[in-house]
């Protein structure tokens, strides 16, 4: 029985339907054949019990006169009569006293059962129908007739119906069913149309599509209600495409912002380091070797300052489109800084390719760029570290790329260098000091240390210079040389510079104070110099401490001048018209030509140690001083030697007209305080001389 529910369970609706109706329309055709045959059995019994009956009154009635006469052969030729009515079987008369009297069978071969005489009138059992009727005259009874009629004919009758009526039924049935299955099809078409097209938009995924409504009431409300939901779905469709399509937009112009840079259209820092990780992993896993690369432009802030932004911009965008002709499709280039790039090439065989493509990249901006009628100069430094060659760390690889155009660009710029592992060194010292250098300042480790500077014809001490000293807790004392350029480079020098100058018109404040007319001689960085603030910062300081500014000389270097810019030129102007006086620190080292100096406010030259330490022997070195003392004397320009260790070397310059000299020979760097025993006991020299 379970598996007949579950095998009905699992049939479609329409032969469900289909099956539900025949059988119902089969019952209700079978049980209506059993009700007509049942009303057929009836009425034909009855037909046939009224029969006999009359059949019966009728001979009883014949038979009187044989039975008072006794005479059977009448009473027989009467009872044959029978014959003629084809469903009586046997009648049999019997006498007053109850005794077969005459009988009459249809079939001579059965005998005629006996009957009772004494039965109802009328019995009707499956066997047949009993006819019991009185013989009599008057009241006088003289004897019984029980006539026995057979149901056979009434079973034939039902049977021909039966026969006739179950092909009927049949063909009936099998005409429903065919009927049936066309209209079931017919009825169940928009059911299937439905689940056909919400099939196709599962399949698809195309809310567009609509079902059919049909004019059927009850599908149609179906059908409507369907589309009505689908309208709703594909709504929330477009609704929630609109909004991916914008999250997608934004997204997209977010991940631009966050990866290229808006002037040159290359992409930034940002994504320049997420690629190099995902480069050095790929390189890591396939055991390739990869190049860094970062390329700084020599002169770029130069022409931004001098010649605005919007040239700044459009150089930048032809030196990137420059650089991009240099490099591969695959190649990586971004903009990682405001004039530096970085370049990242994959899957490199030789460490020669990195040399060569930096040749090339130096190459390409070699050329003057041509904007808005200037013809524009940039070079540029190349720091090179390569993967695994130089380290296999992506942090390392950059801060030793950045290492080597440090170098780089420390070597005279427009150059490329490779990372070596001494850089490496160097790189972490300069990491040392400058954290170091961040605290020292707070912690008072800095001293100012100040060296002679001599009249060379009058042998006085005309002037000191300060110079910076670090002593620090650990490293001890700590070269100027070594962290200067740190300090330059993270911008530290601004606030050491501030003090620097401080301190010394402090001493000098002090050494005037007691009548000793020499000047102090500070160094500037070129940091300072870009400082927009510098001489508001340094007039302020001579007024608060109280130093006439003609007591205050400025050191710079040529490189510092060769980049001036309108502005620094402004700022050196301005010095220099309050009565501070410029001096060139380390004259000769530098590239330049001589004529520039012509545009510089500069009153003094400071020879570089590196030709006063041949002289006087060394032919070179002697012909350059004298070539410098005498273009100085022509620019009405005053001059410095220094590095001066021997007498040989002061008797060389004061014979070449060298004004002012400094070195070892008169006195090494000192604190102050030695300074001012100096120049008292210089004062009492000349005090035993008068
Ligand atoms: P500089 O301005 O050229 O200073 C002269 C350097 O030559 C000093 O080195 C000095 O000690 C050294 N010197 C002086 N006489 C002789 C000599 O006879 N023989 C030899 N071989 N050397 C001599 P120092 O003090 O180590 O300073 C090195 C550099 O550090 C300075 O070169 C200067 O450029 C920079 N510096 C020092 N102090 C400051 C400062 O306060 N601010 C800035 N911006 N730079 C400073
Ligand atoms: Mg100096
Ligand atoms: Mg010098």
């Amino acid at each position: 029985m379970e598996r007949l529910i579950e095998w009905i369970n699992r049939q479609a609706l329409s032969t469900k339907l289909k099956w539900t109706y025949l059988v119902t329309s089969g019952g209700v055709m079978f049980l209506s054949t059993l009700f007509l045959i049942g009303i057929q059995l009836y009425f034909f019994t009855a037909a046939l019990i009224r029969q006999t009956q009359s059949q019966a009154t009728m001979v009883a009635e014949n038979l009187t006169a044989a039975m008072a006469f006794t005479d059977a052969e009448a009473a027989g030729d009467i009872l044959s009569a029978l014959r003629l009515a084809p469903d009586v079987q046997s009648a049999v008369a019997y006498d007053a006293q109850g005794k077969r009297f005459v009988n009459f069978t249809r079939d001579p071969d059965t005998r005629t059962a006996a009957r009772d005489p004494h039965a109802p009138d009328t019995v009707l059992d499956y066997r047949g129908i009993q006819v019991t009727r009185p013989i009599q005259v008057g009241n006088r009874r003289l004897g019984t007739l029980v006539v026995q009629s057979s149901v056979t004919s009434v079973y034939q009758q039902l049977a021909l119906y039966l026969a006739l009526a179950l092909p009927v039924m049949l063909a009936l049935l099998s005409l429903s069913y065919f009927a049936l299955s066309r209209l079931q099809r017919y009825f169940t078409a928009p059911i299937l149309a439905l689940s056909a097209v919400s099939q196709q938009i599962s399949r698809q995924g195309d809310y567009s599509l609509r079902a059919e409504v049909p004019p059927a009431a009850d599908i149609g409300l179906l059908a409507h209600t369907f589309n009505g939901m689908l309208d709703r779905i594909q709504k929330r469709e477009r609704e929630l495409e609109a909004e991916i399509n914008e999250r997608k937009r934004i997204e997209i112009k977010l991940d631009r912002l966050a990866h290229y840079d808006p002037v040159t259209q290359l992409t930034n820092r940002h994504f320049f380091n997420e690629r190099l990780e995902a480069v050095i992993a790929r390189s890591r896993k396939f055991e390739e070797r990869t190049i860094l690369m970062f390329i700084d432009l020599d002169n770029f802030k130069t022409v931004n300052d001098t010649l605005g932004h919007d040239i700044g911009d459009e150089l930048l965008r032809l030196v990137s489109r420059r650089l991009s002709e240099t490099l591969r499709f695959g190649d990586v280039l971004s903009r990682i800084g405001g004039d530096e790039f970085g370049i990242i090439i994959e899957n490199v065989g030789q460490t020669g390719v990195a040399s060569k493509i930096a040749e090339k990249c130096l190459a390409k901006l070699a050329d003057p760029i041509h904007i808005h009628g200037h013809d524009i100069h940039i070079g540029a430094s190349i720091g090179i570290s390569i993967y695994p060659d130089d380290a296999t760390d992506m942090h390392a690889l950059l801060k030793y790329a950045d290492t080597a155009m440090y170098y780089a660009k420390n070597g005279g710029k427009n150059a490329w260098r490779m990372f070596t592992p001494s850089m490496r060194d160097d790189a972490h010292k300069r990491f040392k000091l400058d954290t170091n250098l961040r605290r020292a300042l707070e912690r008072d480790e800095f001293v100012l240390h100040y060296q002679p500077q001599v009249d060379l014809r009058s042998g006085d001490i005309v002037g000191v210079e300060a110079l910076i000293r670090w002593v620090h807790p650990q490293l001890g004392m700590v070269s100027p040389s070594d962290f200067i350029p740190v300090a330059e480079d993270t911008g530290m020098i601004v606030p050491i510079g501030e003090w620097v100058l401080r301190e010394a018109c402090r001493d000098l404040k002090h050494w005037r104070d007691q009548g000793h007319l020499l000047r102090v001689a500070v160094n500037l960085s070129g940091r300072q110099l870009k400082e927009s603030a510098l001489v508001v910062t340094v007039l302020a300081t001579l007024r608060e401490v109280g130093v006439d500014p003609e007591w205050l000389e400025l050191e710079l270097t040529e490189s510092m001048l060769m980049d001036a810019s309108t502005d620094i030129l402004d700022r050196l102007h301005a010095l220099t018209d309050a009565g501070i006086q410029l001096a060139i620190d380390d004259f000769g080292t530098g590239y330049s030509s001589m004529s520039y100096l012509k545009t510089f406010p500069v009153r003094a030259l400071k020879v570089d140690k590196s030709f006063v330490r041949g002289l006087p022997q060394n032919p070179e070195d002697a012909a350059i001083t004298r070539a410098i003392i005498a273009m100085a004397r022509s620019l009405r320009m005053e001059i410095v030697a220094e590095g001066i260790e021997t007498q040989e070397q002061s008797d060389f310059l004061r014979a070449n007209g060298c004004d002012k000299s400094q070195g070892y020979l008169y006195g090494r760097p000192c604190p102050a305080a030695q300074i001012g025993e100096m120049l008292g006991e210089a004062r009492t020299r000349a005090c035993a001389v008068d």
